[in-house]
């Protein structure tokens, strides 16, 4: 399952150049779509990149951008990834100095306006600076301004619009008419006689500034997309032919003996083969304390040793390896985007050509109906409308929280598949616990055995174990050990078989045994008897007691406990505390699964539940109404963890199919259950703030742009003003997103 997985998990990943505005998302999303091959394609406006998957390769894909008006490269190797960070660098890098630059030529022209210090156009010598403002107002337009008016020119090639279609319109617009008042004042009435150089000049620094602001906290948010790959060592120290060589990561092999120094990142995925050490996995499964490795245990790349030293045998490398794995699914998930957010770049899509509408409906207006001077006014209405208009704001909104509320979650260890799993986990009501290894550390130990008349408890311990030793089930392999720990000989058994959700059958030394739970005996006939007693008295301590009965005759119980994890209790407390109804579902017999629901402070539970109808009681609980999520740990659960809305798979570790999960939590606590749902709803709770504010801005915006108030109050918009609103616009929603970074787990 995990080799398909991995197989058509392999998405071509391309960083986009020239995306100037949430506009372009769905024209460079539909141009993937439309090359053959290509099953789906997502464009993520916050990172200026697409994944695609399907079977179009590369070169296709980059043509298509391409002949799009856009730019694009394959991101696949390391050396992929450090120059689009490099590019990105150089980017902000000459954004700032055109920001600069610009600023430094428009505050002159907007303070000698602002207080009327300049002279009029028809006084003597206004001509002349009206000649210097405008120069100087074109050079801020092609050096400061040109990537606007290139990317307007390309997409108008394309037959499409964007944002630089806006600005470039407005601000040419300001500056042409300006010109032509310059240069030939007795065209236009004296009133109209007025020049906006330095409207154009503000706006472009402005919006520059505004874009700046932009980049810098969209560093942020994909820090911990940076961080995980940040882990990645570079060189491995490698045992060939007796002698230790320090090699490139890329070039380390199957199978090859690595050696890890106290204070060493282990670089791949193996198990130990000499040594022993303690190992900080803290940064991938958001567990502080270190672990204990051994002979035969296995590490994990990424993960920092401490002071022991050991050698590894590799087993997975490259592509293969957990933290390569997370990386991929953590990249995938940020890529993604819930149902709200498509619908938000459809908007999107259709708000250029509309403000373009507006626009010119708004000229037509103001110059059929305005006052005087009617083109002075009509210019500046359009030039606002134009300004203020961007949806930048509206694309960028939930990409940069889904960004960082997956990434935070990454942080705590719990890697949520997509933006569907969530959305869908911010509308739980109902989680159903399973309870082994879930609930319990999953970790049973034989606790007491009771001995029907005639046997002996050793004797009871050793049939039981000589027929478990076949069972792959926790239970027997607590009674494997305690029979292991007591230096009992077992014996072979033959004819096994065993009984799902029961128990197991199977003949040793010529008898026919049965072991397993009350029902087993029920259904085969056996009388339990005087045992009875006991076994309630341990199911009442939350233990579970196995019968073993020997050719047809109850031979004996072993009593068997597991333990309860430690924060198990306070977990589920806030679980309660976020309002959700907590179900625990199990094939264990319902007075221990009582017992141990009474012990942590669950509402509900169903017990005797067969591993196959496990899925069906989350089907029932849906038929109810409830938002379901499922915990498990996938041993005999999975079905019913695909059936929940949103299945959680937890205490996998790094070793998983981590792929398979809605939500895969590292750490075995049930507090990461808490964690994933808090981040989810905080997540979606940003990204309708962000949509609402984003919306509230243009509805708001455009009209008042447009001179709506100006019948009423007389007001109307500079369109300067329009341009420091444009420009806060999405620096508020990537600031707001930003706030998820501070969300501190098991605080929500
Ligand atoms: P869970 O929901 O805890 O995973 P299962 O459905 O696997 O439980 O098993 C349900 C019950 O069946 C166990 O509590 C136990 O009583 C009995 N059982 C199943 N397999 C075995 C086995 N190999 N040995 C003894 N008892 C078993
Ligand atoms: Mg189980």
């Amino acid at each position: 399952m995990l080799a398909a997985m991995n197989t058509n998990a392999r998405a071509v990943r391309l960083s986009i150049g020239g995306m100037s505005c949430a506009g372009c998302v769905a024209t460079v999303e539909k141009t993937l779509k439309t090359v053959p091959g290509v099953s789906e394609a997502a464009v993520n406006f916050a990172e200026h990149t697409a994944s695609v998957s399907g079977t179009a390769d590369a070169r296709a894909l980059i043509g298509a951008v391409v002949a799009a008006g856009y730019e694009a490269a394959e991101l696949k190797s390391r050396a992929a990834e450090d120059e689009k960070v490099a590019a990105e660098a150089a980017y902000y890098r000459s954004l700032q100095r055109k920001t600069l630059v610009a600023g430094i030529v428009a505050a002159p022209l907007f303070v000698g306006e602002m207080f009327m210090l300049l002279p009029a156009l028809h006084s003597p010598g206004g001509r002349l600076y009206g000649l210097i403002a405008g120069l100087a107002t074109l050079f801020v337009l092609v050096y400061a301004g040109g990537h606007f008016f290139r990317g307007a020119w390309k997409s108008f090639r394309n037959h499409n619009a964007n944002m630089d279609t806006l600005i470039a319109l407005g601000t040419g617009a300001a500056w042409v008419y300006s010109m032509a008042v310059v240069a030939a004042p007795q065209l236009v009435p004296t009133l109209a006689q007025h020049a906006y150089f330095e409207a154009a000049a503000v706006i472009i620094a402005l919006i520059n500034l505004g874009q700046l602001l932009e980049i810098r906290a969209r560093g942020k948010t994909s820090q911990a997309i940076k961080r995980l790959i940040g882990l990645q060592p570079r060189t491995a120290r490698v045992l060939r032919d007796g002698k230790e060589l320090d090699i490139p990561i890329e070039e380390v092999g199957l199978s090859e003996t690595v050696r890890v120094r106290p204070g060493e990142k282990i670089p791949v995925d193996g198990v130990v083969l000499e040594g022993r050490s303690n190992v900080d996995e803290s940064m991938l499964t958001g567990e502080p304390l270190p672990v204990v490795k051994k002979t035969g245990d296995s590490v994990t790349g990424g993960t920092l040793n401490t002071t022991g030293s050991f050698l590894f045998r590799t087993t997975r490398i490259g592509e293969e390896t957990a933290l390569a794995r997370i990386i991929e699914m953590v990249r995938r998930a940020q890529n993604s985007k819930p149902a709200i957010g498509r619908l938000a770049d459809k908007i999107s899509a259709l708000f250029v050509p509309s403000v373009l509408i507006i626009a010119v409906v708004t000229f037509l207006v103001w110059f059929n109906i305005g006052p005087v001077p009617v083109i002075g006014f009509a210019l500046v209405a359009t030039m606002t409308v134009l300004v203020i208009a961007c949806p930048c704001a509206l694309g960028l909104a939930t990409p940069i929280s889904i960004i960082v509320g997956v990434g935070k979650a990454a942080e705590s260890g719990i890697l949520i598949r997509n933006g569907e799993a969530l959305q869908q986990a911010s509308r739980l009501t109902t989680v159903v616990l399973d309870k082994t290894g879930t609930v319990t550390e999953g970790h049973p130990a034989v606790v007491g055995i009771f001995p029907a008349a005639g046997w002996t408890e050793e004797e009871v311990l050793r049939i039981a174990a000589s027929i478990e030793a076949g069972s792959e089930h926790p239970l027997a392999q607590a009674v494997v050990q305690a029979a292991t720990a007591r230096s009992l000989m077992l014996a072979p058994a033959s004819g096994f078989d065993a009984v799902s959700g029961f128990g197991v059958r199977a003949q040793v030394e010529g008898k026919h045994l049965l072991l397993g739970n009350p029902r087993l005996m029920e259904i085969s006939g056996v009388d339990i008897g005087a045992l009875y007693n006991h076994a309630h008295t341990a199911a009442l301590l939350g233990q579970t007691p196995i019968y073993l009965a020997v050719n047809g005759r109850a031979a004996g119980i072993v009593a068997i406990a597991d333990p309860i994890k430690s924060d198990s209790q306070a977990a589920i407390a806030r679980l309660h505390a976020l309002g959700l109804k907590v179900v625990m579902l199990t094939g264990d017999n319902a007075a221990t699964a009582q017992a141990v629901a009474g012990q942590v402070g669950i509402d509900e539970v169903l017990a005797e539940v067969l591993p196959a109808d496990k899925a069906a009681k989350v089907t029932e609980l849906q038929a109810r109404g409830e938002i379901v999520g499922m915990v498990g740990d996938g041993i005999n659960d999975a079905p019913a963890l695909a059936q929940a809305n949103v299945g959680f798979a937890i205490g996998t570790g790094t070793d998983i199919a981590i792929e398979s999960a809605d939500v895969a939590l590292m750490r075995g606590s049930l507090h990461g259950v808490a964690d994933a749902i808090a981040i989810s709803s905080a997540t979606v709770r940003n990204i309708q703030q962000n949509l609402f504010g984003a919306f509230f801005y243009n509805i708001l915006g455009i009209p008042i742009a447009a001179g709506a108030l100006y019948p009423l109050f007389g007001l109307l918009l500079n369109p300067m003003i329009a341009g420091a609103a444009m420009a806060m616009s999405s620096v508020t929603v990537v600031s707001n997103a930003n706030r998820l970074r501070f969300i501190k787990s098991g605080e929500l």
